[in-house]
């Protein structure tokens, strides 16, 4: 029996058996709570053992300067995603402060202050942190930093693809509505594993990527689980872009040719049947602090 990690309910139903295709290729599964819906990864390794699983030069968020046409086009992207983003997070209001939590190299935090806003970061990786550094005239705070800031202190909390990777999400969730204030916005970016991308390629659906990926949200789970913590939802949106990576990336694990053509099919189509759906490949929640 394994325990949910959100409500601890103990459980033996798996969803999946899959491998971690990108890097090691070690075998895990995905169970599901039968109380709370979370779907989590099994075996979860330890926090002191996670920063094997994270050593590849393909992983692209934390990588600058990539050669080749896929970072390339990645590069492209991300520079337009940016802006998307920012419009999400800080759209519609007054200047203020804004955390970024699992913050990466600091593009999103580039992006913000550039828009006048004070800004900080947690992250976890010591090299991310130094290329951070460097553009953001300041260093990131570590993940066990979060005692150095005061109760509401910031109006925007971001999370980009990042609580799908933390181990202890109460902990999280806690130091998240202490550190908003009354009325802050956070802003939560997850892949969605009822999009069609995830039911075309079931085990091999890159989103997956345990065991990186800890924790594995339905949209109506998430919300649960946040609404649950103090907060009330705003809305839920799309980030169109991440279908044809994650299905790019996902015809790569099959070992299929062409994967950028196919991958990009696949992201097509995934996204008109959304517009009916709503189920994107990745989504953007917001929610507002009561
Ligand atoms: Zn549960």
């Amino acid at each position: 029996m394994n325990t949910c990690p959100w409500c601890k309910t103990p459980t033996d139903r798996t969803i999946l058996e899959l491998k971690d295709y990108f890097l090691t290729k070690e075998d895990f599964k995905i169970m599901e709570c039968p109380n709370c819906g979370l779907r989590f990864t099994i075996p979860r390794p330890a926090p002191e053992e996670i920063g094997k699983y994270y050593q590849s030069e393909n992983y692209y968020s934390h990588q600058q300067n990539n050669k080749g046409l896929v970072p390339r086009i990645y590069e492209f992207v991300k520079s337009f995603n940016i802006k998307n983003k920012s419009s999400m997070a800080i759209g519609g209001l007054t200047q203020g402060k804004l955390l970024d939590i699992g913050c990466g190299v600091g593009d999103f935090l580039v992006q913000v202050k550039k828009q006048g806003w004070e800004v900080q970061g947690i992250e976890p990786s010591d090299d991310a942190k130094n290329i951070a550094e460097k553009r953001l005239s300041f260093r990131p705070y570590s993940s066990s930093d979060y005692a150095m800031f005061e109760d509401h202190t910031f109006d925007v909390i971001t999370m980009w693809h990042v609580l799908e990777h933390i181990d202890d999400l109460h902990f999280q969730t806690k130091e998240i509505h202490r550190l908003l204030k009354p009325g802050g916005r956070l802003i939560i970016a997850l892949p969605n594993f009822q999009s069609f991308d995830c039911q075309y390629y079931k085990e091999k659906w890159a989103a997956w990527d345990v065991p990186r990926h800890l924790n594995h949200f339905a949209p109506d789970v998430l919300r649960e689980i946040i609404t649950s913590c103090g907060f009330q939802t705003i809305d839920t949106q799309k980030l169109k872009w991440d279908a044809y990576y994650i299905s790019y990336m996902s015809e790569r694990f099959q070992g299929h040719s062409m994967p950028l053509v196919r991958g990009a099919w696949i992201g097509q189509r995934s996204n008109w049947k959304a517009r009916k759906t709503g189920m994107y490949s990745s989504l953007v929640y917001r929610f507002q602090k009561l």
